[in-house]
């Protein structure tokens, strides 16, 4: 961390300053410049309060050199994480990207979600995706089947072998999440739901983490952080998306930028779901590439075996024959990546 003292600082403040980092457990090293005194203070600064040190007489900025996240970093984690997910499927490091696919909402129309879950694992993904709690805009829009919708999940497992993840959305349902799902997941919605994010931390079952819509990269490591320091290590992030000045052609803007930025700055997996991030079912495919070739671990995207009568994100939901050519064109893309690397 390094302080930055006014040119105006008396030395009785420099000295209060360097005294105070020094009591906060900090090394420093003071460097007098012709206009100005700046102070190296070396150490772990992450649970030191910057603003208490900014509100020290003569004290103008100061600067983090750290990353605000640690568990989450690159800093004290040099190697990519790889998570188990179970049934032998992994995620991060240098693993095959994972494709997590499946209806928006779990529907009352089990069946639909049977056909739907053989589709995506005979065309090669390995994740059944289906919200059973949906966090939805509007009061009156489809709110999910909850504990019902679990149990269609958990049978769709078990017919297919396929994982499942699905997002919790309240601290006190997380057991119950957990008792079904392989991953459980934070809605874009809740990213900042800090109660929420602590309790997924306590929970055994890892966690898929998706970027809230108007969060930085920076306030969404510190979300993962939030979870790694209640205690779990297993935390996948997931673009969907932000905010953008344009939701007349795309839902939101996909910031594709932000996967090799986070892989710079953490060794958590990161996927992409280009169906949130975009809304449109022709921008699935060339999004779900251009991520993959940005580095994403994985992908998330939805299909449903009829999308026109979908309860919830019909317009971004592929069909089962669109999913089975998306999935061909990113066998292409993993080909052509594979073939590089060699
Ligand atoms: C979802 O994946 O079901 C969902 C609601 O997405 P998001 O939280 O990204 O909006
Ligand atoms: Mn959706």
């Amino acid at each position: 961390m390094i302080i930055v003292m006014e040119p105006t600082a008396t030395e009785e403040q420099i000295q209060k300053a360097n005294a105070k980092m020094q009591a906060l457990g900090f090394k420093t090293i003071l460097n007098r410049g012709e206009v100005m005194t700046v102070i190296a203070a070396i150490g772990d600064k992450r649970l030191v309060q910057t603003q208490a040190i900014e509100a020290i007489d003569g004290v103008r900025e100061v600067k983090l050199i750290q990353e605000p996240f640690k568990f989450a970093s690159r800093e004290s984690h040099k190697d990519d994480s790889v998570i188990e997910l179970g049934r032998g499927v992994k995620i991060g490091g240098g693993e095959p990207p994972v494709i997590m696919a499946g209806p928006c909402s779990v529907e009352d129309d089990k069946e639909g979600l049977l056909k739907v879950a053989v589709a995506i694992k005979s065309a090669g993904g390995q994740i059944l995706r289906g919200g059973a709690f949906k966090p939805r805009t509007s009061p009156y829009d489809f709110q999910g089947l909850e504990e019902t919708g679990l149990k269609y999940l958990a049978e769709a497992r078990e017919k297919t072998g396929l994982l499942i993840v699905t997002e919790v959305m309240d601290s006190q349902d997380v057991e119950l999440v957990a008792d079904y799902a392989d991953i459980v997941q934070i809605g874009a919605r809740n990213m900042q739901n800090f109660k929420l994010l602590k309790a997924v931390g306590k929970a055994k079952k890892p966690v898929l983490l998706k970027r809230g819509p108007a969060a930085t990269i920076k306030e969404f490591l510190l979300a993962a952080e939030h979870i790694m320091y209640a205690g779990n290590p297993n935390v996948i992030l997931c673009e969907r998306g932000i905010l953008g000045v344009d939701s007349a052609y795309t839902r939101n803007t996909f910031d594709i930028a932000s996967i090799p930025v986070i892989k710079k700055y953490s060794h958590l997996p990161i996927i992409a779901d280009p169906s949130h991030a975009t809304g449109r079912r022709y921008l699935i495919s060339p999004m779900a590439q251009a991520a993959l070739i940005a580095g994403a671990d994985g992908l998330m995207i939805e299909v449903h075996h009829d999308p026109d009568k979908a309860y919830s994100d019909g317009a971004q939901s592929l069909t089962i024959e669109q999913f089975e050519a998306v999935m061909k064109e990113i066998d292409e893309i993993i080909k052509f990546k594979n073939a590089r690397k060699k």
